[in-house]
């Protein structure tokens, strides 16, 4: 049996790889010398019998690389990452990365395009006309140097192992398997190397693992790399039951964002901005108590000094600063159409997929990488789940292109049977179900670290 036969033989059988192994997998995938004939059996095997944990972690430090970033080294700062696993209408970033750093917490982020029906926030971003992103890893530096915040398109550099395993993964349907998505996240983000790390791991029908159990095991998992490899790990489980915030597209998402940057509450994105900001600001203070954290991240909000971030941030870029407080300047669309309540009643669902296909389909998202996309499009949302409403009033306003991909009621009639209306009270589903955080960072549990070695992970249940 050949060297690769065997390797693939005992990940099918259960037996564990070494690290050493893992290694010489990658690495000779990424030579050339493991073809991806090889390469995609064993990830086969490993969507089908699993890997263990220092199993993973090896995987990941194999996807992530030798060519890093190490991005709080070459700052000298602390410097805080986030990623989510993908939502609609969540615009959480271009909120929760100002607010930080108004707090005195630097954040740096590369940041994939928007794919299906969830959105990039490279793509929102590029809604604020004039806005030009660090184009290289140098500009990505100066622009954190100078101003506390990075925000990039992901490099193709970045984590080449990921790239080459992912292409395969999509092509053999190995795409959904806990092992997989967790290192192949986790290789791109100690590629970068922050200081530390806050993931929002979305649950629902339309999260990247429906399951509710596979959610948990990811976040889990991811949490537990995080400690592996030294870069401190808190994962959000929030939920996608319905869209996170108001608005689906990008110049409707970026307004959304400035809402709460106003200091406005914005049901859903506001409570998530902040759980989120208080789960960073936690590695960068580890002492602090949590209620004091919230409360200096919402005089950040009140004060005006969020917004002053992001304005002189979005001027640096080359992007039009007077957006910020005239939202109003961001592209607008060419028609609007109000879909509105046909009966009494309480709002029991609305399903975040569909919504999210049709503003696709209207041009704010792509099925291919190089589909062009119209800034100005979307749906903005004027309820929730949970809400009572009243026949007549309305729901969703479609913010069509200059020539709509169909009949407008025919667009109107898909956003009216993504909301489903009954004649009782619905119950709001919670908008954090779990919050996985490393030892160091917790101050809500008395609970001992897990391990002597590391940062050890734990948990609180957040409902
Ligand atoms: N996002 C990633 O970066 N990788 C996966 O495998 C899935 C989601």
């Amino acid at each position: 049996m050949s060297p690769v036969v065997d390797l693939i033989d005992r990940t099918r059988t259960g037996r564990p790889l070494t690290g050493q192994q893992i290694h010489t997998l990658v690495a000779g995938h990424l030579a050339g010398d493991v073809p991806d004939y090889q390469m995609s059996a064993w990830l086969m095997a490993v969507a089908c019998q699993g890997l263990s944990t220092p199993e993973t972690v090896a995987l990941t430090e194999a996807l992530a690389g030798r060519h890093r970033l190490r991005l709080a080294t070459a700052v000298g700062r602390f410097v805080v990452d986030k990623h989510s696993t993908g939502g609609v209408g969540d615009t959480t970033t271009l909120a929760l990365a100002p607010l930080l750093v108004a707090a005195g917490v630097p954040v740096a982020k590369m940041t994939g395009a928007g794919l299906g029906h969830a959105g990039g926030t490279v793509d929102k971003l590029a809604a604020i006309p004039g806005l030009r992103l660090p184009a290289t890893r140098a500009e990505f530096l100066a622009s954190l140097a100078g101003t506390g915040l990075a925000l990039a398109g992901q490099t193709p550099d970045l984590a080449p192992g990921d790239g080459a395993l992912y292409r395969l993964r999509d092509v053999t349907g190995t795409v959904a398997a806990v092992p997989l998505i967790a290192a192949s996240i986790m290789s791109k983000k100690i590629a970068v190397g922050a200081s530390a790390l806050v993931l929002d791991v979305k649950t629902g029908p339309v999260a990247v693992l429906p399951d509710p159990h596979d959610t948990n095991r990811l976040a889990r998992l991811m949490t537990d790399i995080g400690a592996g490899v030294g870069l401190p790990t808190t994962t959000v489980i929030s939920d996608m039951s319905q869209p996170v915030g108001p608005a689906i597209g990008n110049a409707l998402e970026v307004a959304a964002a400035l809402t709460v940057l106003h200091g406005k509450h914005v049901p859903g994105l506001s409570d998530l901005v902040l759980t989120l900001a208080t789960e960073a600001a936690a590695h960068a203070w580890p002492g602090r108590d949590p209620d004091t954290v919230r409360t200096d991240l919402l005089a950040c909000l009140h004060n005006g000094q969020a917004l002053s971030v992001l304005r002189n941030w979005v001027a640096r870029h080359g992007g039009d600063p007077a957006v910020i407080d005239y939202p109003d300047r961001l592209p607008a669309a060419a028609q609007r159409l109000t879909v509105q309540a046909d009966t009494d009643g309480w709002i029991a669902g609305i399903d975040a997929a569909a919504l999210g296909r049709l503003a696709r389909d209207l041009g704010a998202g792509r099925t291919r990488l190089d589909t062009p996309i119209d800034p100005a499009v979307g749906l903005r949302l004027h309820a929730r789940v949970g809400d009572p409403v009243t026949a007549g009033q309305p729901l969703i306003e479609l913010h069509l292109p200059t020539a709509p991909p169909a009949a407008p009621h025919t667009l109107a009639n898909r956003a009216c049977a993504a909301v489903t209306i009954t004649d009782r009270p619905a119950p709001r589903p919670p908008l954090i179900h779990h919050i996985l955080r490393p030892a160091a960072t917790d101050h809500r549990t008395s609970r001992p670290p897990h391990s002597a070695g590391g940062v050890a992970p734990s948990e609180t249940s957040s409902d």
